[in-house]
């Protein structure tokens, strides 16, 4: 067996190996030169084969960052860098338990860093695997969707607009082919591609080569792989493949200044304290220590770490519910959005298409059965069906499969209406074979396909948008016959449209003609309208009360689709989407004013185009809306850019849309789009509680030493004692507030405004507040216990009380939004966890003989320990207290 994997392996470079040069090569030759029959592509074997001696489809990617440099990364904070020299200032004035001790919590401090940002590294790689790049191949004779890694020289690779290029490729089939090249060659525009041979020219000019990550903007393609991974076009080019490191986001951004803040403050406060000490004639030393202390206790070291893990961690948690968000920064948008505009087809509806009506004939029939499934009839005319039909079934790409179908859903229902008449659309397609197409475009909203008749003649069959065939179109067939396409047979088909888009039908209509001329848009004229074909497809169940939801939380609900404007109004009433209906006609019509003026009352966008899709983003953002704004096609890449929060279909998305979006669903589901919005909230939500919380800490401390200090007391912390409450603190319960689960009515509030700091007045005031308490507390515990209990026993007490402030101030932090007492403060299990965690350490921290020595702490009485925890609850209870006030002033 090993034998023949060998001989074969020697074989096969010879016959696949890759023709350079490929644009100078006629298609035939390259497929001679690669052994494969476009007909039928590789076999799986031969594959599998190559790929062995290829390799992957790969591009090499950046060489990692080795673990001991992350370790060694997270010294590199410049916060951590004032805490080393803390550090050596306490060993130089000989205090070398603090300096024991800060050096260790430091490294404390690394692990749980590395820890953290490795679990949020892993969550964000799993991301990324969830949205490998695939292609579409022919192998054994049938269309195969594979992972593009996989692909090898002499695959046959068919694509269509919207689709990556996902290796080096010769062309074989090119119809109306255009690509965009920027990536590699830096042309803007994108360049018209045929099969021609092309001379010895610069790849700029290689017309009949396809490029490894370049993206079909139109038209429908075929290739043969001529180069793969690292020896493709981008392979060579080294520098295309750095991968760009996301930029910080605006929280990210806000947390950074907070701290370097922060720090400004703990100088100051240095500065000033050392000035009155000084004057006071205190020790040099002394001061030294306390200085170390404060800057300690001013620094929210652990913040950049948790906030990135709760970032991860709750994208993570997305990404398995169906929305797979690309950049971290979205997530803070997704919780902000006031505006989401949604695809209709696919997304608010199931894109399951069922054709329930037919005009033909003059006449209207009704069409019954289910699905995809053939079983159903086409209910009287069938002296006009063969013909009437003709355009839904040649010009069509879908086929009907045992298991239901391959290709676009509308065309696999004009297939199953086909059938349903007795018409095989496959056998059609033999007898009467394609010789040119003008592909569906979702600009001009037809499609339509050239055909060989036996006579020798050429024939043209269309199908489309009716108000877009009309213009085509000079003859209709009515229950007469054939007639001229006057002005009542236009009002005729025109009502049955209005009737059929009245009832919630796509309304689809066909047309034909003889064409002598190239097979090019000018041929399309004087067409014979012969059948309008009225489809259903049912709204989602769960998109209904996912809009009610939305009203809820104060976010819009926008439809935008290319269907016709009473199809779309019947589907938004059913949905329950509110406001006008407004054509892409009568977009254009308006200025970027009067749309920006009127957007705010429109609720359907109907007959659009992708390009309207950028002037409405443009005029909601003008109006200062946050906008997710759904897309799926090549041209719907600009508005998901535009937009906010973009968001592209993970199933019938194109890979140029799913590039440029921030969030990919991969069920396309519109409700999915509003548990993003929910989880994004519940996200935000949770990173105020913990900045909330572990500022108070930070407060807490500076206040409590300089509150000593100015009473001529002890410091009640020390510089050991203040990094241990940081590390307990800012590790497990910050983490579980972090994760905190989403509170019930996290979609009764309106929307937060994107503008609003994450540190806004009022929390400002909640966190100086705490902190004010803390501070009072713990210093006046300590005068009120220092003439009774000593001044050791007076510190340990000042220590404690200070550790237990935390715990009470989890629960204000919590309810940052909610009430403050409910059962809901007890749903968080793990937070609870962590308290009671935190409180056995500090018992063993006041009571194990070896960490009183590291803590310098004394035992206390249960009395003592009383007087800890009661100071400590009065956090929770001035926050009670100013609550009540607040209630009764409103
Ligand atoms: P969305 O709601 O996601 O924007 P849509 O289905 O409403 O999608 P398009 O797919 O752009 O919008 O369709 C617009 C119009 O083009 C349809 O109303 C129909 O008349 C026509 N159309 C749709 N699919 C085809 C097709 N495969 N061939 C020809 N015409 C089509």
């Amino acid at each position: 067996m090993d034998g023949l994997t060998a001989a074969q392996t020697e074989r096969t470079p010879s016959r696949a190996d890759t023709p350079r040069d490929a644009h100078q090569l006629t298609p035939a030759q390259v497929e001679t030169g690669l052994g494969v029959d476009p007909g039928v592509g590789l076999s799986s074997r031969e594959a599998a084969e190559r790929v062995a001696v290829h390799g992957p489809n790969q591009l090499a990617e950046p060489a990692r960052r080795p673990e001991w440099l992350k370790f060694l990364d997270q010294f590199r904070n410049w916060l951590i860098g004032i805490l080393i020299i803390a550090a050596v200032v306490a060993g130089a004035i000989g205090d070398i338990r603090d300096a024991l001790v800060i050096t260790v919590v430091l490294q404390i401090n690394a692990v749980l860093g590395y820890l953290q940002e490795r679990r949020a590294e892993r969550s964000l790689e799993a991301l990324r695997r969830m949205l490998v790049p695939t292609a579409r191949v022919r192998r054994d004779g049938t269309e195969q969707l594979v992972e593009a890694d996989i692909l090898v020289p002499g695959d046959v690779v068919l694509l269509e607009a919207g689709d990556r290029v996902p290796a080096d490729g010769r062309l074989i089939v090119a119809e109306t082919v255009e690509v965009a090249e920027a990536a590699l060659t830096g042309e803007s525009q994108p360049v018209a591609k045929s099969t021609a041979v092309t001379g010895p020219v610069p790849l700029a000019e290689r017309t009949g080569m396809l490029f490894m990550n370049t993206a079909l903007t139109r038209g429908r393609a075929e290739m043969i792989v001529t180069a793969t991974g690292m020896r493709t076009e981008l392979g060579s080019i080294a520098e295309a493949l750095r991968a760009d490191a996301e930029p910080p986001s605006p929280l990210q951004i806000q947390l950074d200044s907070l701290g370097r803040r922060l720090a400004l403050l703990s100088g100051v406060a240095v500065a000033a304290y050392a000035l009155v000490a000084l004057t006071r004639g205190e020790s040099l030393a002394d001061i030294a220590l306390r200085a170390v202390a404060l800057a300690v206790a001013a620094i929210p070291e652990g913040l950049p770490a948790v906030l990135a893990l709760t970032l991860a961690l709750g994208v993570y948690r997305m990404a398995r519910r169906g929305a797979i968000v690309k950049r971290l920064a979205s997530v803070e948008s997704l919780g902000s959005a006031t505006v989401v505009c949604s695809d209709k087809t696919g997304t608010l509806t199931l894109n399951e298409m069922t054709v329930r009506a037919l005009w033909s004939g003059g006449r209207l029939h009704e069409v019954t059965g289910e699905g995809y499934g053939t079983n159903g009839v086409v209910r009287g005319g069938e002296a006009t069906l063969v013909s009437a039909l003709l355009p839904f079934a040649l010009c069509n790409d879908a086929h009907l499969t045992d298991d239901g179908f391959v290709g676009d859903p509308t065309e696999a229902a004009l297939v199953v209406l086909a059938a349903k008449a007795g018409l095989d659309a496959d056998g059609l397609r033999v007898e009467l074979p394609r010789t040119g197409e003008l592909p569906f475009d979702a600009a001009t909203k037809y499609m339509a396909t050239f055909h060989r008749e036996p006579d020798g003649r050429t024939r043209v069959y269309v199908k489309g948008a009716v108000d877009v065939l009309l213009g085509l179109c000079s003859e209709v067939v009515t229950e007469d016959g054939v007639s001229e396409l006057d002005d009542r047979c236009r009002g005729e088909v025109l009502d049955v449209t209005r009737q059929l888009g009245g009832s919630g039908l796509r309304v689809l209509g066909a047309a034909t003609a003889v064409a002598d001329g190239a097979p090019d848009q000018a041929s399309l004229n004087g067409l014979t309208l012969v059948s309008v074909a009225g489809i259903a497809d049912p709204p989602r169940a769960q998109a209904r009360d996912a809009i009610a939801l939305c009203r809820t939380a104060g976010v819009t609900v926008k439809m935008i689709t290319g269907d016709h404007a009473d199809t779309a109004a019947a589907i938004a009433r059913e949905l329950d989407i509110d406001g006008d209906v407004v054509t892409g006609a009568e977009l254009d019509l308006m200025t970027p004013q009067e749309l920006s003026r009127r957007i705010d009352d429109i609720g359907v966008f109907a007959r659009v185009v992708p390009e309207h899709k950028v002037a409405i983003v443009r005029a909601l953002s003008e109006r200062g809306h946050v906008v997710a704004m759904t897309g799926d096609g090549v041209n719907d890449a600009a508005a998901l850019r535009a937009a906010h929060i973009g968001v592209a279909m993970g199933v019938t998305g194109t890979d140029v849309a799913k590039e440029a979006a921030d969030m990919v669903l991969t069920d396309d589901d519109f409700s999915t789009i509003v548990r993003a919005v929910r989880e994004g909230r519940a996200i935000y939500a949770n990173i105020v509680k913990f900045v909330r919380f572990q500022l108070a800490t930070n407060i807490g401390a500076i206040l409590s030493l300089l509150g000593a200090a100015a009473a001529g007391l002890p410091a009640p912390l020390t510089a050991a004692q203040l990094l241990w409450i940081n590390i307990i603190m800012d590790g497990p319960p910050a983490m579980a507030l972090a994760v905190d689960p989403a509170e019930d009515d996290v979609m009764r509030h309106p929307p937060r405004d994107s503008a609003e700091r994450i540190l806004d007045a009022r929390r400002l005031i909640a966190i100086g507040r705490a902190g004010a308490v803390m501070a009072l507390g713990t210093v006046g515990l300590l005068a009120f216990a220092r003439p009774w209990a000593g001044t050791d026993t007076a510190l340990t007490m000042a220590f404690t009380t200070f550790v237990l402030f935390q715990l009470f101030n989890a629960f204000n932090a919590r309810a940052d939004q909610g009430p403050l007492l409910g059962r809901h403060q007890l749903r968080n299990r793990t937070l609870w966890w962590c308290l009671a965690g935190v409180l056995v350490v500090q018992i063993a921290a006041v009571h194990l003989p070896w960490a009183r020595t590291v803590f310098g702490t004394q035992p206390l009485d249960p009395v003592q320990w009383a007087l800890c925890l009661g100071t400590a609850a009065t956090v929770l209870l001035v926050e009670l207290l100013v609550r009540a006030v607040k209630r009764l002033v409103r």
